[in-house]
């Protein structure tokens, strides 16, 4: 059991797993990627695991979350005409964790469609997110990381989720424009370990057609970013980091 079941995302299943087995699980996560449903699915075998060793499927704790009984895994979704989340729902939210988990080791809150929180809303998850209590932690589902307020994101770990198969392919077609998915997705279909002068070369010639398109096309901010990135490619060991971080930087949602 366990998330490896669930089809793709080999790069966020890495990032989980290694907190799994280090036990630097952080307190807040934002997981964010096209497909809100399958990453609901993988918070529920994340939420297993942190209470199961093995999210073997048959222990009392896997069969609540499961069937969704578990007191320790809260899923808050949007309600309502508006489908938000409101201030209310959070402050009964706040009133439950209070105490930690009650029968598991992990009290898992996950948050469906985040970025439909309202804004009051939003404030007052913050200060939960600034001092969560001991053994609780939030997993923020978004497939819009940048409708959410930059003070929620800087305090939670972002995990991309963008439906990679684990293939190297340098050769891949570089996607133009800043569609921030399909660079995503290049990105993942990088060899995490394109440390060879030649793969380095090829992506840095690509980087270097795209920052021009950027500057014929007037976008000079998003030539700057591609720059950036070229620069940075000699200096980075690991280059699907150095082209996550231009992904995010050029759809705007982490600052460059
Ligand atoms: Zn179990």
């Amino acid at each position: 059991m366990g998330f490896e079941n669930i089809p793709g995302e080999i790069r966020a299943k890495k990032i989980i797993s290694g907190a799994l087995k280090t036990g630097r699980i952080a307190n807040s996560y934002i997981f964010c990627g096209q497909n809100v449903d399958q990453i609901a699915e993988f918070t529920k075998e994340f939420a297993k695991l942190l209470n199961c060793e093995t999210a073997c499927g048959k222990c009392l704790n896997c069969t609540k979350i499961t069937s969704g009984t578990h007191p320790d895994f809260i899923v808050v979704m949007p309600e309502g005409k508006k489908s938000i989340i409101k201030i209310d729902r959070i402050r009964d939210l706040k009133n439950r964790i209070k105490i930690g988990p009650a029968e598991g080791t992990y009290l898992v809150v996950s948050i469906m469609n985040a970025d439909s929180i309202e804004i009051e809303a939003a404030n007052s998850l913050l200060k939960m997110l600034e001092e969560p209590p001991q053994g609780v932690v939030f997993v923020l589902i978004t497939s819009r990381m940048d409708s959410l307020p930059k003070t929620v994101v800087s305090r939670c770990q972002g995990v991309i989720f963008a439906n990679q198969n684990d293939i190297e392919d340098i050769d891949a077609e570089l996607p133009s424009g800043s569609d921030v998915w399909s660079l995503l997705k290049f990105s993942s279909s990088l060899s995490e370990s394109s440390s060879k002068e030649a793969e380095r070369d090829k992506l840095e010639k690509k980087l270097r057609i795209l920052s021009a398109e950027f500057f014929r096309a007037r976008k000079l901010r998003e030539s700057r970013i591609v720059l950036n990135a070229i620069r940075d490619i000699k200096k980075m060991a690991n280059t699907r980091l150095l082209m996550d971080r231009m992904s995010l930087c050029l759809g705007g949602w982490i600052d460059g």
